[in-house]
């Protein structure tokens, strides 16, 4: 649900069809290739792959099964990891869920203390709020003035109880970057588990799990041209063990995930990330350029760029203009995460950059993707212009 602005349907639909709208919020969802639908098409009627993949009796079921491995293979490999580690889930938020309950839960009455930060999504937030009504004590650290969560921050506010610290790779406003490899090596050898939520990374920075000590990794289809409702939790080889099933029922997934596998779903999933892994970075060479375009187009107008001193990726550009403005319903963006949007509150990311409720409130976050065109980011920023300066209080 993110907030389009202003967004009246069904009324306005008649004379501005969708079609006209500029799509700028990939960070809320992509839409689904064209590759990944075939996939997924091919897994669904009776003369495709639509056996249960646990049925081990049949065809029908083996070659649900193969192909749900092929996708487990795909996403492994997009981040280095061994097909094993991966366990299908409905999105990021049940990853995130999984990870952070399973191993909170799975220690008993031992509680102890998770480290987390203020820029973490809603399925982080809420989640340890539910643990921190368990008994766990949470401390969510503030980013620094650039918008990053630092190697010292976490250094100073680990505790000898600590056994989970759970960040960002890609943040889902800012777009910044997390130095999970240097924080990994830090929580490692601290001896906690690090999670790592990298639903807005897969396909924009690489990942490799060979070398990241990190020991849980959500991942998300539908930010990276995948369907919605399917994700994975990759648990490494010193969180197996370490995590309580939060889902039960016939035991699929290794025991951590019961529930029938969506084989439709999941090919989709493996298909996007496979696509991820052979064009993501000459995607990210493209993007780049779009958003400097951008960039370049507003120059000299009274707009601040948040997050703009801290690694980042260029998918994702938060803006700040010095004044409201309306944009009209040409533009599809959100001024906030979807999931604050539907709440209508000002970005907690913002506020922990230290912006005004009312800065907060009043930014936009514009994000790119595979299918946006120099032609949209020249109309979106003589839109943006237009509204701004017409808008002058
Ligand atoms: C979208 C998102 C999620 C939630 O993912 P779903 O698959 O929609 O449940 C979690 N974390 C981040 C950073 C996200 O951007």
């Amino acid at each position: 649900m993110s907030r389009i602005l202003p967004w009246s349907w069904p009324a306005a639909a008649a004379e501005n069809p969708v079609n006209d709208v500029l799509y700028f919020d990939y960070a809320a969802t992509t839409p689904v290739d064209e590759r990944v639908i075939a996939q997924m098409i091919d897994c669904l009627g009776k003369d495709g792959t639509f056996g249960n993949p646990a049925s081990r009796s049949h065809a029908f079921g083996q070659h649900a099964r193969e192909r749900v491995e092929q996708a487990r293979r795909q996403v492994a490999e997009l981040v280095g990891a061994v097909p094993a580690q991966i366990v299908w889930t409905s999105g990021a938020t049940e990853s995130n869920n999984l990870a952070l309950k399973g191993v909170a839960r799975a220690r008993g009455d031992k509680k102890g203390h998770i480290l987390s930060s203020l820029l973490e999504h809603k399925a982080v937030l809420d989640t340890l709020k539910q643990l921190e009504g368990e008994g766990f004590a949470v401390t969510y650290l503030a980013p620094d003035d650039k918008g990053a969560i630092t190697l010292d921050a976490v250094r100073a506010a680990l505790r000898e109880d600590s056994f989970l610290v759970s960040l960002m790779l890609v943040n889902n406003e800012l777009g910044t970057v997390t130095d999970v490899a240097a924080i990994g090596r830090l929580v490692r050898e601290r001896g906690a588990l690090f999670h790592v939520d990298a639903a807005q990374a897969t396909g924009k920075v690489p990942i490799d799990l060979r070398v990241l000590e990190v020991d849980l990794m959500s991942f998300s289809a539908h930010k990276t041209y995948g369907p919605k409702g399917i994700g994975a939790l990759y648990v490494g080889t010193r969180a197996l063990g370490q995590v309580q099933a939060q889902i039960h029922g016939g035991g699929h997934e290794q025991g951590l995930r019961s529930g029938t596998l969506a084989t439709h779903q999941i090919v989709g999933m493996g298909e996007a990330f496979a696509l991820a892994k052979a064009q993501g970075e000459s995607e990210r060479v493209r993007i780049a350029a779009l958003r400097d375009r951008l960039l370049d187009a507003l120059k000299g107008l009274p707009i601040l760029v948040n997050g703009v001193s801290a690694p980042r990726v260029p998918h994702t550009l938060s803006l700040t203009p010095y004044w409201d403005v309306s944009l009209g319903d040409e533009l599809a963006i959100s001024s906030t995460s979807a999931c604050n949007s539907a709440s209508n509150a000002p970005s907690h990311v913002l506020l922990a950059l230290g912006l005004r409720p009312a800065e907060a409130l009043r930014s936009l976050r514009l994000s790119f993707g595979r299918f946006t065109t120099e032609q949209e980011i020249d109309r979106a920023a003589t839109l943006i212009r237009n509204a701004l300066l017409q808008s002058v209080p």
